[in-house]
């Protein structure tokens, strides 16, 4: 095999040996691209799920290089699919270490309208696709996490504060944090952590059905202390980290990596 294509940054072997499924990649833009490089650079093997027929060539474009053990079709709004994706995983590999939950959806009238005006169908499905799908996955992770393991999922900090624009992915995002915490606490005793990470905006076709993401891009870049901006493999390198053994104990947090942009008023 060639060597896969690796982030800027060198990261051990911490991850050798662990298996992982990745939920989330639509492009090489994707956050979710961006952790699969780091995790395969550490020496994890990898499967992941693609949306649809539409994105199957994208998504391999992605995951061919990185020596991806299988991809599975997934799109958690069709019943039985995710649940076909774990029988499969159960199959091949008959454990699961960690798990990358990276996938958010809002219908566009709700998402661009002020959060008071979104429809319950909206807020309902937003919420099932962007929030319940991760206590989905975990509830199914579970018998796979023989030996422990760890859920990760991607938050934004506008759960706690209101950012102009993000709308109803606040409040979901809120929901979606309160779901990590409850699941750490819930899957500890077997040794499954649970952890969000918050990264600063990021370019990437989700973030396009954004209004005036361009404004959200130069405000995070002019608040950061460095004033500099994130990128994938920054989101991948924690990622690395926290589905590896070196974090343990670090279990029910949501981990910013922004730049330091949350600690400005
Ligand atoms: P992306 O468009 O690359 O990824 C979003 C993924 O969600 C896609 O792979 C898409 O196929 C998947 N998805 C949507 N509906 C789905 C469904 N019904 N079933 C299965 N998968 C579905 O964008 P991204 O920015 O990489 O988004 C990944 C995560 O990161 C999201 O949770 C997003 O809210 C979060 N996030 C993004 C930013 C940012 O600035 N880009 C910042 C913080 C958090």
């Amino acid at each position: 095999m060639n060597t896969p294509p690796a982030p800027p940054y060198s990261l051990a072997a911490t991850l050798a040996g662990k298996r992982g499924l990745i939920v989330g990649i639509a492009n090489e833009a994707s956050i979710a691209a961006g952790c699969a490089r780091a995790f395969v650079s550490a020496g994890a093997a990898i499967a992941a799920t693609y949306l649809n027929e539409k994105s199957l060539p994208f998504v391999r474009s992605v995951t061919d290089p990185l020596g991806c053990k299988f991809l599975l079709p997934c799109d958690v709004r069709i019943p039985g699919q995710l649940e076909a994706a774990f029988a499969r995983i159960e199959a091949e590999w008959g454990r699961l270490d960690f798990l990358l939950h990276a996938i958010a959806f809002a219908p566009k009238d709700d998402l661009h309208g002020r959060v008071v005006d979104c429809s319950a169908a909206g807020f309902g499905l937003a919420m099932d696709v962007s929030c319940h799908s991760f206590l989905s996955m975990a509830h199914l992770a579970e018998p796979l996490m023989k030996n422990g393991g760890s859920l990760l999922t991607v938050t934004f900090y506008g759960s706690e504060r209101v950012v102009e624009h993000y709308n109803l992915m606040g409040p979901v995002k809120a929901a979606l944090e309160s779901v990590v915490r409850y699941t750490a606490a819930e899957l500890g005793p077997k040794g499954i952590r649970a952890n969000a990470i918050s990264p600063g905006p990021i370019r990437t076709r989700a973030a396009s059905g954004i209004d005036r993401f361009d404004e959200l891009m130069a405000a995070a870049a002019a608040e950061a202390p460095e004033h500099h901006l994130v990128d994938i493999d920054d989101v991948g390198a924690l990622a690395a980290f926290l589905v590896g053994d070196g974090a343990r104990r670090i279990t029910g947090t949501i981990i910013p990596v922004d730049g330091g942009q949350h600690l400005m008023a």
